[in-house]
């Protein structure tokens, strides 16, 4: 295998800087403004029928994009019992052949990747370019775990031993899997987790977040449709309490995959910990409080386009956005003023329109949240700008972009989920002080650094406690097999999303010694 080597191919996706691809893009886009999507519990193969909730576009609730069938007690009962029972021929299914499913299931998501991307765009508010970074992004996971699977399971290792003993060391899938996934990444983590699940060898099922169902069915179909079979992955959306309360008290489950937020995970945690045999496993990637630090070397332009990307792209929605840019206080009125003078051309809109860079937030209730967080910062803090959200956009959930100044980090409470950046001032020779409060956050995420003092760059990404460290670039956007994605402390367990380590916490480890 060649996982880490230069022929490792990530996904090309679609180049829009070509005029003829992106005319077609848009024609093909306009075609399936009216189409509209089901999502139901599939259990063995079957659709199970039941009362439809309808599922509306955050960017403008008139546009019905689908309905919803949520699951009941039986059918969560049902999907225990099927992936229970297909669990052992599963495990014994060659790894090449469930590597394979995986191959096909990324060739089918190139294949269908316009349907894909319409429903991130109409049920998710991904824009279009976030869209197709996102179909690039599950095929590169479908991809990366399938030659992963097949560097490190199919063989089991060999091992030293006396003569006459034979020692070999194999990789087992645990049992089931439950993989819950969030509606920010509602076709890349939805499918991420699944595809490390199942090609380790377990049986899965999939919860997806109950705003983005229809995507994650259509990305479900595609699995089955490559060929995995229909007891070895059942798929239960609907209300995540409920289903949880289902599901995770139940000895059957072997595992959690769980993506979403940190108060979430320890929910599951506790749930799963309350069980008799309580020794699931759980990976958990949770969110952040992500910090950029600028010193007066940085170059300027440099820092402003990489920072206002970094906390908006995508609304801000990521749990890797950027939250508080830390500026010296020599430089950080002239970086202030740059950062307004850039946000007042950004272009808040509808996730349809190709030249849009901030889309909607997700719905009513993120939107209430982060207007709570507004009330605080103008109580206890200081507003310094707020992008006007366009008259036109009045039927959908947006937010104006902000720029806050706040005391310090430790005045954010929890994750601020959405477009809203807070800078804190430092003084220069206090820069030690900045990563002792990135520590005490308790979150370990992502970390921007823009710099041209090596000591500074150096101090900093040795003590920072976090997961993924960019230094003079953006700081989200990380590429699979290039920038494995993942947390510590608060932030999550790891392993690492995208990485060479990521199957092994999907698997039980066995040895076999033969007296020759
Ligand atoms: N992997 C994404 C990034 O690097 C973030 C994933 C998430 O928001 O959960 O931006």
């Amino acid at each position: 295998g060649d996982l880490f080597g230069a022929q490792r191919r990530n996904s090309e996706g679609l180049n829009l800087s070509d005029p003829e691809k992106l005319q077609q893009l848009q024609q093909e886009l306009a075609a399936m403004t009216d189409q509209t999507w089901q999502a139901a519990p599939l259990i063995a193969g079957q659709q199970i029928r039941g009362e439809p909730h309808p599922a509306y576009s955050p960017h403008d609730r008139h546009s019905l994009v689908g309905e919803v069938v949520f699951s009941s007690a039986n059918d969560i009962d049902q999907a225990l019992q099927q992936t229970n029972c297909a669990f052992n021929d599963w495990r014994l299914c060659p790894v090449a052949t469930r590597a394979g499913y995986l191959q096909k299931t990324a060739d089918l998501l190139e294949q269908q990747r316009l349907e894909l991307v319409v429903l991130c765009i109409r049920e998710g508010g991904r824009t279009v370019r976030d869209a197709l970074a996102e179909v690039r992004e599950a095929v590169d996971l479908c991809r990366y775990y399938s030659a992963c699977a097949v560097e490190q399971f199919a063989q089991p290792l060999r091992l030293p031993g006396p003569t006459g003993e034979d020692n070999q060391l194999f990789q087992l899938g645990r049992g089931v899997f439950v993989c819950i996934s969030p509606w920010n990444f509602p076709l890349a983590i939805f499918i991420g987790q699944i595809a490390a699940a199942l090609v380790a060898g377990n049986t899965v099922i999939a919860k997806p977040a109950l705003q983005t169902s229809l995507t994650a069915m259509a990305c479900l179909r595609l699995l089955h449709k490559a060929g995995v079979p229909e007891q070895v992955l059942q798929f239960l959306p609907g209300d995540g309490v409920e289903i949880g309360r289902q599901l995770l008290s139940d000895e059957r489950v072997a595992g959690v995959a769980f993506t979403g937020s940190f108060t979430t995970a320890q929910l599951i945690n506790r749930q799963l910990a309350n069980r008799h045999a309580a020794m699931a496993t759980l990976i958990a990637e949770t969110g952040g409080q992500n910090v950029m630090i600028a010193d007066s070397s940085a170059h300027q332009e440099q820092l402003v386009t990489d920072a206002l990307y970094s906390a908006f792209n995508s609304a801000g929605q990521r749990c890797s956005a950027l939250r508080v840019l830390f500026l010296p206080t020599e430089t950080a009125d002239s970086v202030i003023a740059r950062l307004i003078g850039a946000m007042r051309l950004l272009r808040i809109g509808s996730p349809m329109d190709i030249d849009t860079d901030i889309g909607p937030i997700i719905d009513r209730r993120a939107l209430a949240t982060l207007y709570n967080h507004i009330e605080k910062l103008q109580r206890e803090a200081k507003l310094l700008y707020q992008l006007p959200v366009p008259d036109e956009l009045a039927n959908g959930c947006f937010f104006p972009p902000t720029l806050a100044e706040i005391p310090a980090l430790s005045f954010l409470d929890h994750e601020v989920f959405g477009p809203i950046l807070h800078i804190v001032r430092y003084q220069a020779n206090e820069l030690t002080k900045v990563v002792d409060a990135i520590n005490a956050s308790g979150y370990g995420l992502t970390l921007g650094i823009h710099s041209r003092i090596n000591a500074n760059m150096r101090y900093i990404q040795q003590h920072a406690r976090v997961g993924n460290i960019y230094i003079n670039r953006n700081m989200i956007g990380a590429v699979v097999g290039v920038q494995p994605f993942g947390g510590m402390g608060l932030s999550g367990t790891g392993p690492k999303a995208g990485g060479p380590h990521y199957l092994q916490l999907f698997a039980n480890e066995q040895t076999v010694t033969t007296n020759l």
